[in-house]
Formats: C-alpha cells, sequence, structure tokens
C-alpha cells in the first residue's frame, strides 16, 4: 500500500515513522510512505502556498494551485511505478468538518492501494480544492488542531497496523476494541499479586474455555457500562 503526505511540515513525521510497527511496516515494503512537500509546488519563488482570504478576514488560506499540482504529481509517480495504483488514489483531507474516523474506516482503507492525504494549515484549504481534487475529508474528533499533520499520523498508524504482516501476531488485532464490536477486556502480567492487588485467578487455571469466557464477559461489562451502543453492533 502507499501512502502519499501532502503537508508544509514533512519534518514533523520522522520521530512518529522511525519507531515500531510502521518503521518495521516500512521497511519490510509492506507500505511505502512518502512525504510531499507542498512548498515544493509553489509556483513563486517565494515558494508560497498560502494567501489572504477573499472577501477579508483573519488568517490564510492554503491555495490552490500548489494542492492540484502535488496530487497530480503523486499520482503521476504511482502511475509510473510497478505498484497496483492505477493512478488514482483516493485524496483524503484531514479536516474538522470531516467524517469521525473510526475503526471500519481504518479497515476499508486498508483495502485500498494508494491514499493521498491532505494536511491543512491556517483556516484550511481554498474550497475548489474540496470541490473538484479531495474524495473524502476526514476528522478526528470535535477539537481544532493547528494543522493536518496529527490527524494524518492518527490515520496511518490506525491503518498501517491492519496491513497483512505489519504485526508480528495477526491474532491480536481481533479482540481490540472496535474490531469485534465491544471494548477489549482487561490485562494482566507479572507479578501474580502487586500491592496487594491479586490477577483473578481464572487467568491463573490454565482453563483456555474459561479464561475465554471471562475475558467475554468482562468485555461485554465493560462496553455495556461505558459504550452500550457498541453491545448492538457485537457481531461474536
Ligand atoms: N477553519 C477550520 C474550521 O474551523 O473548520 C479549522 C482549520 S485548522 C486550524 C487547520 C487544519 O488543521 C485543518 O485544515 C485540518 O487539516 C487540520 N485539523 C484541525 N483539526 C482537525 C481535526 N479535528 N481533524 C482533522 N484535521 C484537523
Amino acid at each position: 500500500m502507499r501512502f502519499d503526505i501532502i503537508t508544509i511540515f514533512p519534518e514533523l513525521f520522522a520521530g512518529a515513522f522511525d519507531h515500531g510497527i510502521i518503521r518495521r511496516a516500512r521497511q519490510t515494503g509492506i507500505v511505502d510512505v512518502r512525504l510531499v512537500n507542498l512548498r515544493d509546488f509553489a509556483l513563486d519563488r517565494h515558494r508560497s502556498v498560502d494567501d489572504r482570504p477573499y472577501g477579508g478576514g483573519e488568517g490564510m488560506v492554503l491555495m490552490p494551485g500548489p494542492l492540484f499540482a502535488a496530487v497530480e504529481s503523486c499520482r503521476g509517480a504511482a502511475r509510473g511505478r510497478d505498484i497496483e495504483a492505477t493512478g488514482d488514489g483516493e485524496v483524503i483531507l484531514l479536516s474538522p468538518q470531516g467524517h469521525l474516523w473510526s475503526q471500519p474506516m481504518a479497515r476499508a482503507l486498508a483495502g485500498r492501494s494508494h491514499v493521498i492525504l491532505i494536511c491543512g494549515r491556517y483556516e484550511g484549504v481554498d474550497q475548489r480544492v474540496l470541490d473538484a481534487l479531495v474524495d473524502r475529508e476526514v476528522s478526528i474528533g470535535d477539537f481544532i488542531l493547528s494543522g493536518g499533520e496529527i490527524p494524518a499520523m492518527v490515520v496511518l498508524d490506525s491503518v498501517i497496523r491492519l496491513l497483512p504482516g505489519a504485526l508480528g501476531n495477526e491474532e491480536s488485532t481481533k479482540n481490540e476494541s472496535f474490531s469485534a464490536g465491544l471494548l477489549d477486556c482487561p490485562h494482566y502480567t507479572r507479578p501474580a499479586e502487586f500491592r496487594g492487588m491479586p490477577v483473578p485467578e481464572v487467568l491463573l487455571s490454565g482453563n483456555h474455555a474459561e479464561i475465554e469466557r471471562w475475558r467475554r464477559s468482562k468485555a461485554l461489562a465493560k462496553t455495556l457500562a461505558r459504550r452500550p451502543e457498541l453491545v448492538e453492533t457485537d457481531d461474536k
């Protein structure tokens, strides 16, 4: 799978992509993540990518010219490469006005071969980018961040860990919160007793059927207490 991330701050991604699962997935070729500096597509010698809003008002707006050029370049590059990408990778704008990001959306995106993420900044992007370039807007929650870079990292991390081979143990995603409709069960590790708090007996019993029943009942109870609306969609 290929991700192109269009941003004015590519250096922000360095730490996030150089550790753990994402780093391993990049190294083993499970995912190809390319950082695209929007300023490389500026149309003037000052490398400007934003301008004042028509009609007046506060803040700056990302101009359409560099964004169209950047997306067209990503598509052209994908077309020229020997990957599944057809050259019409889905274009997603990170935006607080978008559809709320979720595990089912991450799962669906993990099935695509090429995705282009646009990170907004300032007041956002020129409306013509939304009208003619963007396929979908995605929000990571009802709050305002300074830019789309952190939301892009959220999207990337949640998708990459679902790609075949990205995790050491594929089973581990199956019982995760939201994957099977419920929140995850409680987890314990050594020691068997810590500051007077013992690990539940059943987990030490070796009885796998009992352990599975206990985990399921705890997951169900926690979901009913915290997110009852999820139980209706539980498909186990
Ligand atoms: N003026 C915009 C509004 O009120 O809807 C907010 C712009 S925000 C300061 C700048 C950029 O940060 C946005 O274009 C978007 O790319 C990103 N952003 C901010 N909050 C976000 C969120 N909750 N989810 C996804 N992207 C977000």
